[in-house]
């Protein structure tokens, strides 16, 4: 349904499709940003204060869903209900992310090893793009407030190795949130925007852009000509980030200033304040020589040296990345023009020094590191809306594409780093005489035997018509768009028999499954509670069963036939009750049973007291 904005004042259809927006999804925190005035900002929170809107998820018991930093807080009191690092598993299967279960918190449910990850939270399941979809809708309410207009359109950036499941996961995750996501952007890309890196049309430039935030590394290497950006090569470490530096200064106190480590590890709360106190160190000394403080009645210090001791090896690991892209994209680190430095744990000043010297150059880092991607993010925005000049993105398939052939074998179709949008085919023929049907199952991965890589999707060339082996001639296309998108079309060429699908099965969510989906895991939270409630129901009658044929045989003396039977007759009701599916009549005839032997009850426990005050003894 189109929406029609009307300007009240000036009693107008008003014109609100220039703004689109540019957000920054990111593993630890996201952002958006917009255009004002000619310039890019990012939206600060109400006071103010921060841009950042951490990439968390709280689901409250009473089914409340917070965003940011209120869920922050919950990850300690809550884990369990708290969702965090959610764009690690974006178009992900259980498969691929098998192995990281300890590093989430929360429940990874692994049902089906091929079909995409959920996350259970209660009794509800939720896919990542729903959950990415929460953040993004925090972040569409964030911009909407501080503009005092609805925005319904953004571009989004993902990193540049995302694969194309990964891409259509957050497109549809914007859908859900309700924005209509007119291009994906690859990070790097929009920080050399934010940079104005495209500005120079005169030359052609090699950029390298080092993204380290808290908990990924990534290094990209970019080619700009004629104000077009093409990703050349990408590499990274997907487990490595300001996060380890701050686990490096804890393990430092522990050892040095005899902190108990065992209680630690018993201590939750203690262990993250002792992080947040590590974290708070690392900071400091970005600016500062030497950092002093307290914990817990303990003094903690610190200083620069000792610190960039301890986290030499990661920078080190970071540089030998860098070395791997270089020579994915067949340059030489001298080729490099400019170095764009993203990521909050690019203020650390050991690295910012050792990837200049690394390159041999001063590195661009006046922006916010943290900002910069959300700010080239709007900024490509508004290239869309029109307002600035045509500004296009090339990138490269991070893994290779192609298709399972005999004996489980990967034939590679598009290999892995080539420039996107691309297109490549090849010739196949049957193997079996007669062959009329050809199944074509497509892969995505390195690996040599298709089991060890992914599989995208499958579809079977019906129709071939009957032919000795070796004699069709099937050729077989893979399309894939500027989006990352993958279209695989086959044919026979002497026949004609044709047949294509759309790589987005499994993977990428349509509209309509979309809906379905969040429909099903509602009616499926709905028929869990149910069934729930029925087995509680069972065992609190069980039990209700047990106590009162006990009461039977223990106060005979003091009740009259007619109560005797009176209960007999409950106790029946009810355990018939029990052996139905109805939980509300199991309820109902609890209750009766419970009002008819109160006064028994009552009676009874008088009976207990007279004899004990009579000496006797209670047994
Ligand atoms: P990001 O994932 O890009 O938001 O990066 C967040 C990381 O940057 C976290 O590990 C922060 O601790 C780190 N960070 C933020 N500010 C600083 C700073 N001034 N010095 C060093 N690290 C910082």
């Amino acid at each position: 349904m189109a929406r029609i904005p009307i300007n009240i004042k000036e009693g107008k259809v008003a014109k609100e499709d220039d703004l689109i927006v540019g957000i920054d999804l990111g593993t630890t925190n996201s952002l958006v940003a917009y255009i004002k005035d000619g310039k890019a900002i990012a939206v600060r929170d109400q006071e103010g204060k921060s841009s950042l809107v951490p990439s968390i998820v709280y689901f409250s018991a009473i089914g409340r869903i917070v965003v940011g930093d209120s869920a922050k807080d919950k990850l300690i009191t809550h884990p369990e209900n708290t969702i965090y690092s959610v764009k690690r598993l974006m178009g992900k299967s259980y498969k691929d992310v098998a192995g990281l279960e300890n590093y989430f918190g929360y429940k990874v449910i692994d049902d089906d090893t091929e079909s995409l990850v959920k996350i259970r939270v209660e009794d509800r399941f939720y896919t990542p793009i729903e959950l990415s979809a929460e953040i993004l809708k925090a972040l569409k309410v964030r911009v909407e407030t501080e503009l005092g207009r609805p925005v319904h359109r953004a571009v989004i950036t993902v990193p540049a190795y995302f694969n194309d499941a990964q891409r259509q996961a957050t497109r549809d995750a914007g859908k859900l949130a309700g924005l209509d996501v007119l291009r994906i952007v690859n990070e790097p890309t929009a920080a050399s925007l934010a940079y104005g890196l495209d500005k120079d049309n005169q030359h052609d430039q090699t950029i390298a852009v080092y993204d380290l935030g808290g908990g990924t590394f990534d290094i990209s290497i970019l080619h700009l000509h004629d104000g077009i950006f093409e990703v050349l090569s990408t590499n990274g470490d997907t487990f490595l980030g300001g996060d380890d530096f701050d686990r490096a200064i804890m393990d430092y106190w522990i050892e040095h200033h005899q902190l108990d480590a065992e209680e630690l590890a018993r201590n939750k709360e203690l262990s993250q304040a002792l992080r947040l106190k590590a974290e708070e160190a690392k900071k400091t000394l970005s600016k500062e020589a030497r950092f002093q403080s307290s914990l817990n009645g303990y003094a903690v210090s610190i200083d620069r040296d000792t610190f960039n001791g301890l986290i030499r090896k990661y920078v080190d690991k970071t540089l030998d990345c860098c070395r791997n892209a270089l020579r994915d994209a067949q340059l030489d680190k001298k080729q490099i023009d400019r170095v764009v430095m993203v990521g909050g744990t690019t203020r650390v000043p050991l690295v910012k020094t050792s990837v200049s010297e690394f390159f041999g150059k001063p590195v661009y880092d006046q922006l916010d590191p943290d900002e910069v991607v959300a700010l080239g993010a709007a900024i490509q925005a508004d290239v869309l809306a029109g307002n600035q000049k045509e500004v296009l993105l090339l990138d490269v398939t991070p893994l290779s594409l192609g298709i399972e052939t005999v004996g489980g074998l990967m034939d590679t179709i598009i290999p892995r780093n080539t420039k996107i949008p691309t297109r490549a085919g090849r010739q196949y023929t049957t193997s079996v005489d007669g062959q009329r049907n050809l199944k074509i199952a497509v892969y995505q991965g390195e690996r040599d035997l298709v089991e060890n890589n992914r599989k995208l999707g499958e579809f079977i060339l019906k129709g071939i018509p009957p032919m000795p082996a070796g004699l069709p001639k099937i050729e077989i296309h893979f399309i894939l768009n500027a989006d990352g998108i993958l279209k695989v079309k086959a044919k026979e060429l002497r026949s004609n028999v044709e047949q294509e699908i759309e790589i987005r099965s499994s993977y990428g969510l349509s509209e309509e499954e979309m809906a379905k989906m969040l429909l099903e895991s509602i009616q499926h939270a709905e028929e869990d509670m149910a069934v729930r409630g029925l087995l509680e129901a069972r065992n609190e009658a069980r039990n209700i069963l047990l106590s009162a044929d006990k009461f039977l045989q223990q106060n005979r003396a003091i009740l009259s036939d007619e109560e005797i039977s009176g209960i007999r007759e409950y106790r029946e009701q009810l355990r018939l009750a029990t052996e139905g599916e109805d939980k509300d009549l199991i309820n109902r005839v609890m209750e009766e049973i419970n009002e008819f032997t109160r006064p028994l009850a009552q009676r009874a426990m008088d009976a207990v007291i007279a004899d004990s005050l009579r000496g006797k003894k209670i047994s």
